[in-house]
């Protein structure tokens, strides 16, 4: 998720969120009488599983989180094998003013540094360094484009259509290319997939951005606490016939008064879950029309740091979505010279069936056609596999030609008051998001309070 499209959704939107009081409100720390003895298995140790585990617990339930891999946290993920923290998963707190990740993470931990759109250089092919009156002109038709486009969308036609049918010159142009996958595709998905209509839905909190420097996985941590959590428990099955729910996980069976699931949609997708009787079909539906993007991030590691001293360092190649800008580690982490860049869409999942030393031929002819023939390769790299990873299955989710705004409620809707859903797909404001998830695992506690 990239800081692009924040500041064109804020340009649009003027940041609205009220959410944050679902966060006073589910997490005091108050017991509920009716929560004694009753039970709760969570699948999913996500932010949106350990958030509603941990508002659940702190008000009486018994609660055991089930997670099918080996650490907690999900899609905050956070790598420090080159002895920095490299994000896998979301890196950025989108929006500090009243988004309820600000305080979890401070509580947690998590150092943060605040990014800036105008510590930037853009270079052409050719490493040309781009005249900055016509990139930002650019930038402002780009905006006022967005802002209109979807009043000539139509529900079964894709971004990509009907932006080539209005724009034809400027689907062509290289800069058109870099600012539609860099603001637009990055934070939704496949522009042939794309909804003409919904490509700017999401609801915004104000103020900066800021990037987290020691790693994002401090937040997941730190709601883990005092929880039980029971790692390597892949779930297969959740059968809810009878009043107590059954949940088939890598171990056994264990039965509850109610289970909030909270797996991925990518893996809801993939029927990795039996449910038993099948979910209904409005459910079913919105899981199929809903979509799931694919993003994929690589950390690139050298002995001497041979870029400009900016935050971002942007190029437009030929191929859209294809390592088009690279973080500048070392502003936040000045002892590491790294960069951070980024595939998106189907050339995200094109680099998983790539070797590193392909990969890192690629990223490379980029930074030489800008630095020049003689810089190094770097002397590590990380990278992500997010689409063929079999605990997600894709990055996140977004709006897709045929997604309605109701599927996200339908994702998120209670069936017959013993099973539940969160995660960020669930969250019709705030999906593809960290604090989306968040919102999405307080809200299912809520419920499930209400009900005892
Ligand atoms: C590359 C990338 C970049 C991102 N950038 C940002 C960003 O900068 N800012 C931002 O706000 N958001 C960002 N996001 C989005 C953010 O990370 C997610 O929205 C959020 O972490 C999702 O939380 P969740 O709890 O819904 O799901 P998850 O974190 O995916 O949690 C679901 C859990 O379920 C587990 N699970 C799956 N299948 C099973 C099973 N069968 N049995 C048991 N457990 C199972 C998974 O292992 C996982 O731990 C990014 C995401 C990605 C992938």
């Amino acid at each position: 998720m990239n800081i692009y499209r924040r500041n064109f959704l804020k340009k649009t939107l003027h940041g609205l969120a009220t959410s944050s009081s679902l966060f006073a409100l589910a997490c005091q720390d108050k017991r509920i009488p009716g929560a004694l003895h009753k039970t709760v298995v969570v699948v999913g140790a996500g932010i949106s599983g350990l958030a509603a585990a941990k508002c659940l617990q702190d008000t009486g339930f018994e609660v055991i989180v089930l997670e099918a891999q080996d650490k907690v946290g999900g899609r905050l993920r956070t790598n420090r094998s080159l002895g920095v923290a490299f994000d896998e998963g979301a890196s950025w707190i989108h929006g500090i003013r009243r988004n309820p990740i600000t305080d979890l993470a401070k509580d947690a931990g998590m150092a943060t540094f605040e990014t800036l759109d105008e510590s930037q250089k853009s270079f052409d092919i050719g490493g040309v360094l781009r005249n900055s009156e016509l990139y930002q002109n650019t930038e402002d038709e780009f905006y006022r484009i967005m802002k209109n486009m979807m009043k000539n969308g139509k529900a079964n036609e894709s971004f990509e259509t009907v932006f080539n049918q209005l724009y034809p010159e400027k689907s062509k142009d290289i800069l058109w290319k870099f600012l539609i996958s860099a603001f637009l595709t990055f934070d939704t998905g496949d522009l042939d997939k794309l909804s003409s209509l919904l490509y700017y839905e999401g609801e915004e909190y104000g103020g900066v951005e800021v990037i987290a420097t020691n790693g994002y996985d401090n937040i997941p941590n730190y709601l883990a606490k005092g929880l039980d959590v029971r790692l390597n428990q892949k779930v297969s099955k959740i059968d809810y016939t009878s009043e107590k729910v059954k949940v088939q996980h890598s171990n056994g069976v264990l039965s509850a008064d109610f289970v909030l699931v909270t797996v991925p949609l990518g893996v809801l997708k993939a029927q990795v879950i039996n449910f038993e009787p099948a979910l209904p079909n409005f459910k079913q539906t919105a899981i199929q029309k809903v979509g799931m993007s694919c993003v994929n991030k690589f950390f690139l590691l050298w002995e001497t740091a041979f870029w400009d001293d900016v935050q971002y360092i942007t190029y437009t190649p030929e191929i859209p979505d294809k390592f088009n800008y690279f973080v500048n580690i070392k502003k936040f982490n000045p002892n590491h010279n790294a960069l951070m860049t980024f595939a998106y869409a189907d050339y995200a999942r094109q680099t998983e069936t790539m070797s590193d030393s392909q990969v890192i031929a690629e990223i490379m002819n980029h930074l030489r056609d800008i630095y020049g023939k003689n810089i190094p390769n770097p002397i590590k790299m990380l990278r992500t596999k997010w689409q063929s990873n079999e605990n997600a299955f894709g990055a996140y989710s977004y709006t897709a030609v045929g997604t309605e705004m109701q599927h996200f409620e339908d994702l998120a809707a209670e069936v017959n008051n013993r099973l539940f859903f969160a995660g960020e797909h669930t969250e019709k404001d705030y999906f593809s998001t960290a604090h989306g998830g968040y919102l999405s695992g307080v809200r299912e506690a809520e419920k499930i309070v209400a009900l005892v």
